[in-house]
């Protein structure tokens, strides 16, 4: 029989419930008893909702309280010596320690430092990184995934849970000890798993979801060959059946693998590894099913249901409709919730979108269809929708389809390469030795964000908002001018987000009202949708700017945000090449650059700090990605004459496998995170003999701590033994947006104290 899935729902809440009760638990609002109630509640209402929207298989243990990778470690006893514990039950202020370094009520104290946060995937999502030793004191010490299905069956709900498979948790996991291969705890933790699966079997559990992502990514030799071993050992008598979950990429090389293994039924991706569904269904052993993920997990348009059943039934023809599942490419967390909550949204635009319960029902539909049910009416309206979307005019603008066409390489040239530019912008733009800057942003407080959000609800007229957004940039270039910093910046009080202001200056774009989805902790973000041709109506940032510079004679560094990290942070078309819109940025950006250098901004940034995130998983993607993404950059830039000083920002990247490419943005000046890695990340780019200017974070911004001058001298003096001192910038290593003038204010004056005091030691060397 056919049965429809989901690999999981969105934890947050369709008002952010989850964000709430975390930030009062942690703030010690509430007592645990108030909050666990409150996450069961929470957890309680979802299971409902996809029991009531008609889904067969209804995930649980898919909301976690802080991370799945957490719970997996945790569920594993593998607890780093640091947060003490000695065997028995894990308390919940464990387990916040390891994910905060901090639990409720532990004020003041040091505390163990939190586990490492790193990006799940090529997502947004952040999970907790496992920290692997021989040493680990392995053994069954968490038992939520057992308790969260009884809790479920209680209410009268079966449920499949989820589990984060032994090699995804492995492979994702850091371990310091070189010679050391963290596949030697299989044996340990393998029958950690087996206990585990038994006691949900013995709570009634017939099925489980394993999800092996990493069976997505460019497997050595050693893990591939674990898999075969470690799943024979996870099935057997008084087990569940195992629906092994791949997702976010093509299968590649790992295809006749995973085909083979022993599971009950294969999950795959059928978006991001859509060319090898036919392959999987015919090598699948007779004995599996086959779930195939066709409502996307990663993007919110409204499927097209014809165009998906064509391809389910053309997988039913293959393995027969009784082995098939109906799914979603992955959990549905990378979504946000409800679509009905998009009350600011014309209905049409709203009709093209589907969130997480929109998306269930659209698998529901699909799996009505196949069992033979009618679904006529529901065709009918999507055939609809589809159609609209597809001849829509506010989709298809022509003008930027004929500048796209007639794009050609030249606009990636800037005028002159880097050596000659540079002399030019020395000549145009005296700046000392060791120049000091700042990233963008400053402190947004609470009044400015007040002032925005009054605007934006009609309580304030334009006039008033727009002189109460001067007044703070009169104000932050004076700080500025008192610390004594080379350029200065007008400081972006008037956004809200640096992807979000621009999209809202840019047809095609829109944003939604609680378009929340998460991405660590209790942090959500809201990814502005692009739906259509992108256009810029009229100059977006060039009047900030331009006062900006009129209060002050020092260079005022004008602020965008460059293509590609407008493309990776919003939810983008799905009827084009991620490319092709990017490239539709692009220019957009050039022409603000234009405009920013005929008004008068002699240095301007370009901010790319999700250039390397938008690297595929898999290996063979990766140069395609890279040569389209410099190009967009350099279209961007491209317009700037060549005394204009182009920079461009980075940060929590790794540079060593992709620093070609970021030589191959020619930024002028290009800023980093490095003060967290003691300028560790300096290595590639010295290594690289990276050719133009650098500015390596000296203040670790995401910290409330003002860093002594000594401190980032330390760091000063290490960035300029890698790289010619003539080339390196000083800067904090992002924006400051985060933090507070108390913060700011001094830990910038060392900055520039410690600039100053570089500067002479250099002068008194030569
Ligand atoms: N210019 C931005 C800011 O300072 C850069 C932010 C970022 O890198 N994420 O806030
Ligand atoms: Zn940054």
């Amino acid at each position: 029989m056919v049965t429809t899935a989901i690999l999981g729902f969105p934890r947050i809440g369709a008002n952010r419930e989850l964000k709430r009760l975390q930030e009062r638990y942690w703030s010690g609002r509430i007592p645990e008893a108030t909050f666990s109630q409150g996450i069961a509640e929470l957890r309680l209402n979802h299971l409902k909702q996809l029991q009531s929207l008609g889904l067969d298989i209804i995930p649980s243990n898919d909301a976690p309280e802080y991370d799945a990778m957490l719970d997996t470690t945790l569920m594993l006893g593998a607890i780093p010596e640091r947060f003490g514990w000695s065997g028995g039950p894990l308390s919940r202020a464990i387990a916040c320690r390891m994910a905060r370094g901090q639990a409720p009520g532990d004020q003041g104290s040091d505390g163990a430092a939190a586990l490492e946060m790193t990006k799940w995937f090529d997502t947004n999502y952040h999970y907790l990184v496992p920290e692997l030793s021989p040493r680990l004191a392995l053994q069954w010490a968490d038992d939520s995934v057992v308790r969260r299905y009884r809790e479920a069956r209680d209410a009268g709900i079966a449920t499949r849970p989820v589990l984060i498979g032994p090699l995804t948790w492995l492979r994702l996991g850091k371990s310091d000890l070189p010679d050391w291969d963290p596949l030697a705890l299989l044996p340990r933790i393998v029958p950690i798993y087996r206990e585990v699966l038994g006691a949900l079997w013995a709570a009634g559990a017939k099925a489980v979801q394993i999800d092996e992502p990493i069976l997505a990514t460019d497997l050595d030799a050693d893990t591939a060959a674990a898999f075969a071993r470690v799943y024979a050992q996870l099935q057997g008598d008084g087990l569940p059946a195992i629906t092994l979950a791949t997702y976010f990429a093509p299968l590649a090389d790992n295809q006749t693998l995973v085909c083979g293994l022993p599971v009950a039924e294969l999950h795959v991706d059928a978006l991001r590894g859509g060319d090898e569904l036919e392959f999987v269904a015919q090598a699948l052993p007779a004995s599996t099913r086959l779930s195939v993920g066709i409502i996307d997990g990663r993007n919110i348009w409204t499927a097209d249901l014809a165009q998906s059943l064509f391809r389910l039934q053309a997988i039913a023809d293959i393995i027969g409709s009784e082995r098939l599942t109906v799914a979603s490419s992955c959990s549905l967390m990378h979504v946000p919730v409800d679509v009905r909550g998009e009350t600011d949204l014309d209905d049409e635009l709203r009709s093209w979108l589907s969130f997480a319960v929109q998306k269930v029902e659209e698998i529901v539909t699909l799996g009505r269809a196949l069992k033979g049910e009618s679904v006529a009416v529901a065709l009918a309206h999507n055939a609809a929708i589809i159609t609209g979307r597809r001849d829509s005019q506010r989709v298809h603008r022509p003008a930027v389809q004929q500048r796209m066409s007639a794009a050609n390489s030249e606009e990636e040239q800037r005028g002159a390469a880097y050596a000659q530019r540079a002399q030019a912008q020395t000549k145009a733009l005296p700046l000392p030795l060791l120049p000091t800057t700042t990233i963008g942003s400053f402190p947004q407080t609470a009044e400015i964000r007040a002032t925005r959000a009054r605007y934006k609800a009609g309580e304030i007229s334009e006039a008033d908002y727009r002189a109460a957004m001067e007044d703070e940039i009169r104000t932050v270039i004076q700080r500025q001018e008192a610390i004594g910093l080379d350029v200065l910046v007008h400081g972006e009080a008037e956004r809200n987000d640096m992807v979000e202001y621009f999209g809202e200056h840019l047809s095609g774009f829109a944003t939604t009202r609680n378009g929340w989805v998460l991405s660590y902790g209790s942090r959500c973000v809201k990814p502005p949708l692009i739906y259509g041709d992108l256009e810029r109506q009229r100059p977006m940032t060039v009047d900030w700017a331009r006062f900006a510079q009129a209060c002050t004679d020092k260079p005022v560094k004008g602020m965008l945000t460059g293509p590609v990290t407008m493309l990776q942070w919003s939810f983008v078309r799905n009827d084009q090449a991620r490319q092709d819109t990017c490239r539709q940025l692009a220019y957009a950006i050039r022409d603000e650059v234009a405009d920013l250098e005929a008004a008068g901004i002699a240095i301007i940034q370009i901010d790319e700090p999700a250039f390397r995130e938008g690297l595929p998983i898999r290996q063979h993607q990766r140069q395609d990605y890279l040569d389209w993404a410099v190009s967009c950059f350099r279209v961007a830039a491209g317009s700037a004459q060549v005394h204009t000083q182009i920079h461009t920002h980075m940060c929590y990247s790794e540079f060593n496998d992709i620093i070609a490419s970021i030589a191959d943005l020619d930024a002028d000046v290009i800023s980093i995170e490095t003060s967290r890695s003691h300028m560790e990340l300096l290595d590639a780019f010295r290594d690289f003999s990276y050719p133009n200017g650098i500015g390596p974070g000296v203040y670790d911004i995401h910290s409330p701590r003002v860093p002594p001058k000594e401190e980032m001298q330390e760091l000063l003096r290490k960035a300029c033994s890698l790289i010619p001192p003539e080339r390196v910038w000083v800067n904090p290593d992002c924006g400051l947006k985060t933090r507070k003038w108390e913060e700011v204010e001094p830990a910038l004056r060392h900055l520039v104290g410690c600039a100053q005091d570089c500067r002479l030691a250099l002068a008194q060397r030569s």
